[in-house]
């Protein structure tokens, strides 16, 4: 039962900074990106040099020392424009983020998140195989102790931004003999430049060509041993509890979706006229848009709700699952309902909602599928 909320002055006027950012900064240049199929490279590197990459990190780490809640909004109001770049920030402060700040040692704070976090580095997090996705301890990439030297083999794909990362948080199996105790993290900053490392190729999909999803490839590619976060056999767990951040990024990357398409759709449906008004009074129309404003608020209350209770120092894992499932859900309901009021105009790439669309798709199936979400749930019903 959410037993609290509180949200303040200052988390509105953070919303409103980061509103007015993404309309200056982001929304005049998606358009060019999305046709053309590049990359946002600079932008997402000046989101980092504005402070708004690493929100919940310490400013000595270039972050902006701010709670999970301030790290929600921020996420959702750059979904609201585009939710590529609202997806780097998310990945920067989540899976990639979170375990180097809470496990890994003061070196690698000082240097690598302070590199992610000031928009130096672009960050990926490379977990994902061929034959292991749900099933994540399934890994097959290994890394071998050799020396002063960790040996790094396999492939790895869907690793969003892993063709132009500077800095990689590749998940490996430094033990074969058993199952996901045999996990661990290992950091690979400028993979590009290390022998053995290999970009296959990026994946054509649904998002657009703008977006990123890498295969990747390990050929005997050697890292210092000081580059595992945390301990050795201790990946898995360190992977979950970042997922608890990130499940809050994409929850708040759902709500930012769903209000971006309410948005244009409401704004359109004032402005077309058929049979003689606006099809906003056509009650069909009317009831639509009602729904999808009742649900991204509902939304974005449980979302808030999974970072206020982080903000108290509280697991989160059941609440980040269901503001996960929940706000994604939202997402994909809403932006379909959003090219629906705009009929055929929605259906073309004239106006953003078939974007949204296809953005609100990728949030169900990333971050744990929305199955492996509620598996998550039920299994902590009475947490
Ligand atoms: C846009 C995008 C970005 C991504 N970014 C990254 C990234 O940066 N890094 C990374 O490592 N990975 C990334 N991924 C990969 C993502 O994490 C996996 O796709 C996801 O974990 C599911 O794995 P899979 O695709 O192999 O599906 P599978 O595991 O093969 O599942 C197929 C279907 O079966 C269902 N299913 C599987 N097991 C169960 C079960 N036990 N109960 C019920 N249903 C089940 C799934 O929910 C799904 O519907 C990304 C994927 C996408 C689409």
């Amino acid at each position: 039962m959410i037993e609290q909320l509180s949200l303040e002055e200052r988390h509105k006027r953070h919303r409103e900074r980061v509103r007015e950012y993404c309309e200056q900064h982001v929304e005049p240049v998606i358009e060019q990106h999305e046709r053309d199929g590049t990359f946002p490279e600079g932008l997402v590197r000046s989101i980092g040099e504005a402070g708004l990459t690493g929100v919940p990190y310490p400013t000595a780490h270039g972050g902006l020392g701010a709670d999970y809640r301030s790290f929600a909004i921020t996420v959702e109001e750059f979904a609201r424009s585009w939710k590529l770049v609202a997806g780097a920030i998310n990945i920067a402060c989540g899976l990639v983020g979170y375990p180097i700040a809470q496990f890994g040692n003061d070196e690698q704070r000082d240097e690598w998140l302070t590199s992610i976090c000031t928009g130096e580095w672009i960050p990926a997090f490379s977990l994902t195989e061929p034959e292991a996705g749900s099933d994540a301890a399934a890994i097959s990439t290994t890394a071998t102790r050799d020396g002063d030297e960790w040996v790094l083999n396999g492939e790895k794909i869907w690793t969003t931004h892993g063709s132009v990362a500077d800095f990689l948080t590749v998940v490996v199996r430094t033990d074969e003999t058993t199952d996901h105790r045999g996990i661990s993290l290992i950091g690979v900053p400028n993979p590009h430049e290390i022998d053995g490392f290999s970009v296959e190729r990026d994946i054509p999909c649904m998002e657009g060509a703008a977006a990123i999803e890498s295969e990747l490839r390990f050929d005997d590619v050697r890292v210092p041993v000081g580059h595992l976060i945390g301990e050795e056999g201790h990946g898995f767990r360190y992977i979950m509890e970042g997922l608890d951040i990130g499940r809050i990024g994409t929850a708040a990357q759902g709500v930012g979706i769903s209000q971006g398409a309410f948005e244009v759709s409401s704004t359109y449906a004032d402005e077309r006229e058929q049979f003689g008004q606006p099809i906003r009074d056509f009650q069909g129309i009317g009831f639509k848009l009602a729904d999808m404003a009742s649900a991204t608020e509902a939304a974005r209350l449980l979302t808030l709700a999974a970072a206020d209770q982080r903000d108290r120092g509280e697991r989160v894992t059941k609440r980040a699952a269901m503001a996960k499932t929940f706000a994604t859900d939202v997402a994909m309901e809403v932006s379909t309902e959003a090219v629906q009021v705009l009929g055929a105009r929605g259906y073309s790439h004239d106006y953003p909602v078939e974007r949204y669309m296809r953005e609100a798709k990728g949030t169900q199936i990333y971050d744990g599928t929305n199955e492996i979400n509620r598996l998550v749930i039920v299994n902590r019903m009475y947490d």
